[in-house]
């Protein structure tokens, strides 16, 4: 990546060279660039994000949380101190009390984490954890989060403008992952009370308002036990932002293009309200029966329901193939092994996880190894279907599922 898609002065001068007012970052790593974002604004091209400074704000989750506690957002109990020492980390650990959560603080996609059961363990993971830090991220700093048992990861899609408006576009749910991963994310969260929506909404907003945000972005929060806590922000549009526009009825990067224009926000939040369910799944060239390795090769068929629209809306359907590759195309080891988003709308969420079953049924990748039968295995499992009963949100246990207990 650092040798294509990463150079950002190739793509300042292709701007340039066709006259291009301005670059829209996608959800890559160049959208969380502050570098970049400050090298457009310093050749007058217009970066469809947060300004650079915000986008810095966020960066490093201890300075985040710092700012986040200075704003007064509930964070989950921990230690994001300056003071790096291994008797430092080790008594904050012991003052937190086990389990705890090692996170680097420049980590990112899951890497970087440790949980530690008890004291014993606390000096190996330490070192292990800054060495992850440093090897992936530069940057061996670390933070400590007391272990929560069984959270859901809600999140809050926002978007504020230049004028200083912001809204919230309700939540994602995006408890089920793997290896603390996103597979399965939805919206809106079920089993999820309208005053903690609201909470959370506000919550995020102040957030927001604490690193002066404009553009798109989102706050996500850890839910355990009806109490919610901050995590981070992510200060670009997320790959999961399909699920929020179709409960929103709003094409979110229309909106981003907007508000990158100067204009002000096309709707207030007494405008906006909640259309339905909607759920997107992750196509991965990726191998469920070997540890989910990365797959490489070319694809040779791939075939869904031809009633998918494609980065758009359609609620007649209500199904979605958001793509760059086709039948042909090489899937290179180099990047992410994600091939396409598929995501689906219905009336309510019995509606949707039956359309996904059918959709995911229809759907066939041929020529390198994936996660589809993964997924519709994933989606027909009883207990994620019960996250639409009415008895509680503690049933929504599926977080922590593995290919293992789907065999
Ligand atoms: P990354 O930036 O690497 O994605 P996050 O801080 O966003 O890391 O955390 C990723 C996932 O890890 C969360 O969605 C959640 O499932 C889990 N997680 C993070 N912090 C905690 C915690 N304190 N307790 C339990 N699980 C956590």
């Amino acid at each position: 990546p650092k040798d294509s898609y990463l150079r950002g002065q190739n793509i300042i001068q292709a701007a340039k060279d066709s006259g291009a007012q301005a670059i829209h970052p996608g959800y890559g790593f160049l959208s969380e660039n502050a570098d970049f974002a400050q090298r457009c604004e310093d050749n007058n091209i217009m970066f469809i994000g947060p300004p650079a400074s915000a986008i810095k704000a966020m960066g490093l989750k201890s300075a985040a949380k710092k700012r986040m506690e200075a704003a007064k957002v509930p964070l989950v109990p921990g230690y994001h101190g300056d003071d790096q020492s291994i008797e430092t980390l080790r008594q904050a650990c012991i003052d937190i009390g086990f389990p705890v959560l090692l996170k680097a603080s420049a980590g990112g996609g899951g890497k970087g984490m440790r949980i530690v059961e008890s004291i014993d363990e606390v000096e190996d993971a330490i070192a292990g954890a800054q060495r992850e830090g440093l090897n992936s991220f530069s940057d061996s700093h670390l933070l400590v989060e007391k272990y929560l048992k069984n959270p859901r990861h809600i999140e809050i899609q926002l978007f504020c403008d230049s004028h200083g408006n912001g809204v919230y576009l309700f939540e994602r749910d995006c408890s089920i992952q793997r290896r603390h991963q996103k597979i399965i994310e939805e919206a809106p969260a079920p089993n999820f009370p309208e005053s903690i929506r609201q909470a959370m909404g506000e919550a995020a907003l102040q957030a927001a308002k604490a690193i002066n945000y404009i553009g798109a972005g989102t706050v996500e929060f850890l839910y355990e036990n009806g109490e919610f806590y901050f995590m981070e922000m992510n200060t670009r549009l997320q790959v999961e932002h399909p699920v929020s526009e179709y409960i929103s009825g709003q094409d979110l990067v229309a909106w981003q293009i907007k508000v990158a224009a100067g204009e002000v926000l096309p709707l207030r939040q007494d405008e906006l309200t909640i259309n339905g369910h909607a759920i997107e799944v992750r196509l991965y060239a990726e191998d469920p029966k070997n540890d989910f390795l990365p797959t490489a090769g070319t694809i040779n068929q791939f075939l869904y329901p031809a009633q998918c629209s494609h980065f758009s809306l359609d609620y007649e359907t209500g199904m979605r193939m958001d793509t760059g590759v086709a039948q042909g195309d090489e899937v290179s080891p180099f990047y992410d092994p994600m091939i396409a988003k598929l995501i689906v709308w219905g009336e309510d969420r019995q509606a949707a996880i039956n359309k996904l079953q059918q959709a995911l049924q229809q759907t066939h990748i041929t020529g390198l190894t994936t996660n589809v039968r993964y997924l519709e295995q994933l989606i027909s499992l009883p207990s994620f279907s019960a996250a639409d009963s009415e008895v509680d949100g503690a049933d929504f246990d599926t977080h922590s599922v593995s290919y293992t207990h789907l065999t």
